[in-house]
């Protein structure tokens, strides 16, 4: 983390208007901390719920076409999914040479998904906080993780409006955290296509073999998980370190997490698994590729309905009903 970057100049946002497009999440959050920083910006949104909370909350709506075109600076805040089409269509028109746009991911950028004008600086802000946290959080002052990169520097002058814009959301008050869209993106999709789906292989795995042992389906998944003891353990994880929190465990816990830990081969399939997740389908583009076909809705509809209609799906449905959930 460089603290020094608490420092940056908010000179490089003066006399340029800024536009937050798409007040959902982040651009409600975001357009209130810029306002409060004292550089209000104009909200383009599409006329619905969305446009008259901005409306309601003071600011200047407008179009998403003709906020694009009073900005000189432009937060791209809608969905990852709707960007490309949408920049093409309503927000590139309106973008000059000299201008910059902001993304809050790296994703569509890197995989080259973003057409922005020649001579448009494109420069990620990129906070690691949900929306409402990241208005709570600049509010109280505590501050959130922010990864900020410079991905053109068309005008020389790129990285004091990636500062100035990071420190006007409040992504500088915790430290922002100089990184790339590249490594935005793949760490992303890394934790989402190899960390998370291990996760849920074990739980999963686990339930099975438990349940072969001729443990009952309450016990077990309350064991498992409807107990939310995993979220203790990784909140307590996250405050205490990954082997810290091993205290609050008794010692019975400990010297069994530990012999069964050290007795796993770190070089193994998991990692040879991971190692392909990431280079194979992530660095590749190949998953943003699959991603961006027309039918990959329709698959992630039928993946859907695979999981639900797996055993510990059902077990769980079970239980609950039982446990009047
Ligand atoms: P939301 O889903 O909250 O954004 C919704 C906004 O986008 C609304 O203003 C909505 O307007 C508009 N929108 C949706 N679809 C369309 C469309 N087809 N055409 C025009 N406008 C549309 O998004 P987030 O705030 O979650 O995400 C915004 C960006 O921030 C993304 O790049 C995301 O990756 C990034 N980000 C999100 C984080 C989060 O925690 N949510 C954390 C860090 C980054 P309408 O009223 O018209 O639906």
């Amino acid at each position: 983390q460089d603290h020094s970057i608490d420092a940056a100049d908010l000179a490089a946002l003066a006399g340029r208007t800024l536009a937050v497009i798409g007040f959902g999440n982040q651009g409600a959050a975001q357009a209130a901390n810029l306002r409060d920083s004292g550089h209000t910006p104009v909200v383009g949104n599409r006329d619905d719920e969305y446009a008259t909370a901005a409306s309601e909350e003071g600011f200047d709506l407008r179009s998403i076409a003709a906020a694009a075109e009073a900005a000189d600076i432009a937060l791209l805040l809608v969905p990852d999914e709707v960007q490309p089409d949408l920049v093409r269509s309503e927000v590139a028109p309106g973008l000059r040479a000299g201008d910059t746009l902001v993304v809050a991911s790296g994703y569509n950028w890197h995989f080259g998904l973003l057409d922005v004008p020649d001579g448009v600086d494109v420069v990620m802000v990129a906070p690691r906080m949900i929306g409402a946290a990241v208005r709570d959080r600049y509010v109280d002052r505590h501050g959130f993780p922010c990864f900020v990169s410079v991905e053109r520097d068309a005008t020389g002058r790129a990285w004091e409006t990636t500062l100035a814009v990071a420190r006007a959301i409040g992504g500088t008050l915790g430290g922002a955290i100089v990184s790339s869209a590249r490594e935005e993106a793949a760490l992303d999709l890394f934790s989402e296509q190899a960390v998370w789906p291990a996760i849920l292989d074990v739980v999963r795995t686990a339930h099975r073999v438990a349940i072969e042992a001729g443990f009952s389906e309450e016990a077990v998944l309350n064991e498992l998980y409807l107990s939310a003891e995993p979220a203790e353990v990784f909140a307590h994880v996250a405050r205490d370190g990954l082997f810290g929190q091993l205290g609050l465990h008794s010692r019975t816990s400990q010297y069994g997490q530990l012999r069964s830990l050290t007795a796993l081969d770190e070089q193994g399939e998991l990692a040879s698994r991971f190692a392909r997740v990431m280079h194979d389908d992530i660095l590749s583009g190949e998953f943003a590729r699959e991603w961006s076909r027309p039918e990959a809705g329709e698959r992630l509809e039928a993946l859907h309905r695979e999981v639900a209609a797996s055993p510990i799906a059902a077990a769980e449905a079970q239980v609950r009903a039982r446990l009047g959930d």
